[in-house]
């Protein structure tokens, strides 16, 4: 390694352990070592902290053993005339830069507990979101899972103009990564430059703003580090496996840009330890013989409009750019962008017009493949702010298409048109919502434009199962009526085919093994009444998978004997799942939350408990949240169960799955429901109420204690025998 690098970091590393000193001894003097200190709404603690050593900081006075490790490990200052070499004493000085860091922030949030908006949003407050949540984590953890996010940049300081800055985030976002915003040069922020020339900026847009210092630059190795835990099921204190989970799977990179201060060389060191390699744009000596990262280490004087190129390339990165042929740009960054009040050119469905989504298969003959048309006004005809009603109805054509795949490629509209910088995209089928700026409108966008890109992303991700596609995009009011109408028939007939299968009518199951790539030992299988407990796939869609990408996620497995009709386990599920998880998990039940649950993974929408006292269950949906009955909330049930394991006690579910008449059955079911948040009452209220009348509990939902009534056994307890609660008279759940 340079000398001069390694000298710079360590001299780094120095001054910010001396700073995480200062401000704690501050703090200690305010506070005193009892009082609690952490990031907020998290089960990680001081993630990097947590994970490296496996120590908890959870008071002031906690902190006091970790400034001594730093002191540990900070390596002598490097002489003029050294003969080591320098990369472990600078890899070192990276680490103890990283924890003084936390430490910092820490102190931060406590003595400042606004600094940071603590969501996914920048608010007129603040421009700095800080460290993300648990909640963001699982959430863009699935997007690292399944493919859509591959990884970060992390920059420091700012371009020479907010022009530069723009450019080179598009780029990124253009290349699906995540972009981590801390630290400042020359009096800017590259944040918010970002602003400045009008960039939407968040989680949603994948420009995060972490921070103004270069303190902040930490949360993004928290991020890291807290993917590993709960994605890859490492244990925290496993520093060496944490690291190469982030080289192998995690492509991230630094982009310091502009001078590089010792404190920033610090802070680099401790990003190499990671794998994550460091693109300057500036002249500082180079480290290109590889080690820790997969190629080089340092590569500096990269001019701005080649920098993304080239951190791609040096991380090693492959990107399938989609070409698709629309006048703004495209990829998944764009998905989360939001097109809102004055903005708005043209809008369709959301319950204010009439719209439909619907993907139909026909003959071979009456299919031109490319063809977009518009039936109705286009976005010329209509001033901005208007409102049209629409129909996007896709053809398509071939001799492998069949009927059970419509519904795959109807349910890509709504990510694929997401994808288009300005166009906003909420919903599928009849209560699909569509937005489009003005921005977008000024660029050259047309109507038109939806059917160019449903054709060239369509063909390119499912080209296998057919050979033609054509669309035809209606936005007059006679025409919409009609199509609605139709389509709606055919979703009501999809519908009743999965609502009238059990799982007793197949002897076929599917896997879905989409979530290994973070928690190695999980497997769903997939039946007809158990849906994936991420919500997004159930079986007739792995069916479809399957016949779609044979050698995909998705595999048939065949149930063979069944060893226990209630609990719902088979030995060709058995086989599968000891195979899949490569010895980890050699069985699990399907309708038990008691004994041998399913694995559970960070993805999923719900997570059951057992709550002994009221002898019932309770579940919690991820967007809840709160405290509940179990003593924990949904973040800390995540981060506890979350790793591909099998928790006797807990189990993770998708929301749909409640209603499934299965769900539980072999512990009695959904009487033995106790709590559920209000909001997820509301959301499943009426079909549960079915299943509820079903069983002859007509008003179960009524009898269900929610937040409102208490978040501990003791308070909601009275509530449920004052109503008569149907668990109370169940035989002992444990
Ligand atoms: Fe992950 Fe299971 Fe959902 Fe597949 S079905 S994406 S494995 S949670
Ligand atoms: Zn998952």
């Amino acid at each position: 390694m340079s000398k001069i690098i390694a000298s710079a970091a360590i001299r780094g590393a120095y001054k910010i352990v001396a700073q995480a000193q200062e401000q704690w001894q501050r703090a200690m003097d305010k506070f005193g070592a009892k009082e609690p200190v952490g990031f907020p709404n998290t089960a990680y603690y001081l993630p990097v902290i947590y994970g490296m050593l496996g120590a908890k900081v959870e008071k002031l006075g906690d902190m006091e053993s970790i400034l001594k490790r730093c002191k540990q490990i900070l390596p002598a200052p490097v002489k003029e005339n050294h003969p080591l070499p320098y990369l472990g004493p600078a890899l070192d000085a990276g680490m103890a830069t990283l924890f003084a860091e936390e430490l910092i922030e820490a102190v931060r949030y406590l003595e400042k507990p606004d600094f940071y908006t603590k969501g996914e949003d920048i608010s007129d407050r603040s421009i700095w979101l800080g460290a993300a949540d648990d909640v963001i984590l699982r959430k863009r953890g699935v997007e690292f899972v399944d493919g859509t996010a591959p990884g970060f940049a992390a920059i420091l300081g700012a371009a020479p103009t907010k022009e530069i800055a723009s450019k080179i985030a598009q780029e990124l976002q253009q290349k699906n990564l995540y972009v981590f915003m801390s630290g400042e040069y020359n009096g800017k922020r590259f944040s918010e430059q970002l602003l400045e020339a009008g960039v939407q900026i968040g989680w949603p847009t994948r420009l995060v703003s972490f921070g103004p210092d270069t303190t902040a630059t930490v949360f993004a190795m928290g991020f890291a580090t807290r993917a590993a835990l709960s994605f890859g099921g490492i244990q925290p204190g496993d520093f060496r496996k944490i690291l190469i989970y982030n080289k192998d799977r995690i492509f991230a990179f630094a982009l310091p840009m502009g001078f590089v201060s010792d404190e920033w060389y610090a802070t680099a060191a401790g990003a190499i330890n990671f794998g994550f390699p460091v693109i300057a744009d500036t002249p500082i000596p180079e480290i290109l013989p590889t080690g820790i990262c997969t190629y080089e280490h340092v590569v500096s004087n990269i001019a701005h409009e080649n920098l993304v190129a080239k951190a791609v390339e040096v991380r090693g990165l492959k990107v399938n750019l989609a070409s698709v042929p629309i006048p703004v740009a495209y990829g998944a960054a764009f998905e989360g962008e939001r097109v809102r009040g004055e903005d708005i050119y043209l809008e369709c469905g959301g319950g204010r017009t009439l719209m439909c989504e619907w993907v139909t298969s026909k003959r071979m003959s009456e299919v031109e493949d490319g063809k977009v048309e518009v039936i109705g006004p286009e976005l010329k005809d209509v001033p901005a702010g208007s409102k049209l009603p629409m129909a996007i109805c896709v053809e398509v054509a071939g001799r492998e298409m069949q009927e059970d795949f419509e519904p795959i490629l109807e349910r890509q509209v709504h990510h694929l048109i997401n994808y288009a910088q300005g166009v906003m995209h909420i919903g599928q089928r009849d209560i699909a919502w569509i937005r489009i700026s003005k921005q977008a409108v000024e660029k050259g966008f047309k109507i038109k434009d939806l059917g160019i890109i449903l054709h060239a992303k369509l063909h390119q991700d499912f080209g296998r199962i057919f050979d033609k596609l054509q669309v035809k995009i209606y936005t007059n009011e006679t025409d919409v009526k009609e199509k609605v109408e139709r389509a709606r028939e055919v979703y009501k007939h999809r519908d009743t085919r999965i609502e009238g299968m059990t799982d007793e009518t197949t002897d076929i199951y599917y896997s879905c093994t989409l979530c290994q790539s973070f928690a190695p030992s999980h497997v769903c299988v997939i039946s007809p009444e158990r849906t994936g407990l991420c919500g997004s796939y159930n079986w007739m869609d792995c069916k479809a998978s399957f016949e779609i990408n044979p050698t995909g996620p998705n595999q048939p497995v065949p149930k063979l004997e069944t060893i226990d009709q209630k609990l719902g386990q088979w030995t060709g599920v058995n086989d599968f799942v000891n195979k899949a998880s490569r010895g980890k998990i050699d069985h699990y039940n399907f309708y038990s939350i008691i004994y041998d649950p399913m694995t559970t993974c960070g993805c999923c929408e719900c997570i059951a408990a057992v709550l002994p006292m009221c002898n019932g269950i309770m579940t919690v949906n991820r967007d809840f949240p709160g405290m509940t009955p179990s003593g924990m909330k949904f973040t800390t049930l995540a981060g506890t169960i979350g790793g591909g394991l099998s928790t006797p006690g807990f189990v993770g579910h998708g929301k749909y799955n409640i209603t499934q008449r299965k769900f539980v059955k072999g512990d009695g079911g959904i009487s033995r429901i106790v709590w559920m948040p209000k909001m997820l009452k509301e959301e499943i209220g009426e079909r549960f109420s079915q299943r509820a009348a079903e069983l002859g509990y007509p008003d179960l939902l009524n009898q269900i204690a929610d937040e409102t009534v208490g978040t501990t056994e003791d308070a909601i307890l009275p509530f449920l025998t004052e109503r008569n609660h149907p668990a109370l008279s169940m035989p002992s759940i444990i």
